[in-house]
């Protein structure tokens, strides 16, 4: 980087440490120019994206609003409060793996829709239907066939509607 001082190009690590428990690295530098130190602190990013909605405004993550989302969903289904902690944990995990600065809103959704899916069936068709607002009957018909086929895929011999821990 830059030197501060003089702002020649070229300035060298002298020194490189971590700092605040291991989560930074503290590196000093010489500039090569002027021969001024300083210091610099590196840390991972690890901020959420900011949500993309439809109509291209910006806003901050929520998630809270997530949450409120999949509870609405998974209403009075037997599904644990555990199940869903889990859900938005994955999902906020992948929105910061990510490292985007902005994502569309319609991937929350399909996150969403995906841990739903794994979690309970209903809740899935419930969110799915209000999130994707199918034009009509038929494509709300065509969604709950893919989803037939795809639990036959996924949960080959396994009883469905036990309502037990499938997975994650
Ligand atoms: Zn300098």
């Amino acid at each position: 980087m830059h030197c501060p001082f003089c702002n020649h190009e070229e300035t060298k690590v002298i020194d490189s440490r971590l700092a605040g428990e291991g989560q930074q690295i503290r590196r000093r530098r010489e500039c090569l120019e002027c021969g001024e130190r300083f210091t610099t602190f590196e840390t991972a990013e690890l901020v959420m994206p900011r949500i993309i909605k439809s109509d291209a405004s910006r806003e901050p993550f929520d998630e809270q609003k997530l949450r409120n989302s999949l509870l609405k969903a998974l209403e009075k289904r037997p599904v644990a409060s555990e199940g869903l902690d889990a859900a938005v944990a994955h999902i906020c995990h992948k929105l910061r793996a990510l490292g985007e600065r902005e994502v569309p809103a319609r991937m929350i959704g399909e996150m969403a829709m995906e841990e739903l899916h794994s979690l309970d069936e209903v809740a899935y068709v419930r969110f799915a239907s209000v999130y994707r607002s199918f034009q009509d009957v038929e494509a709300f018909r065509e969604e709950i066939e893919r989803m037939r086929a795809r639990v036959r895929d996924t949960e080959g011999q396994l009883p469905l509607w036990t309502g037990g821990d499938k997975k994650k």
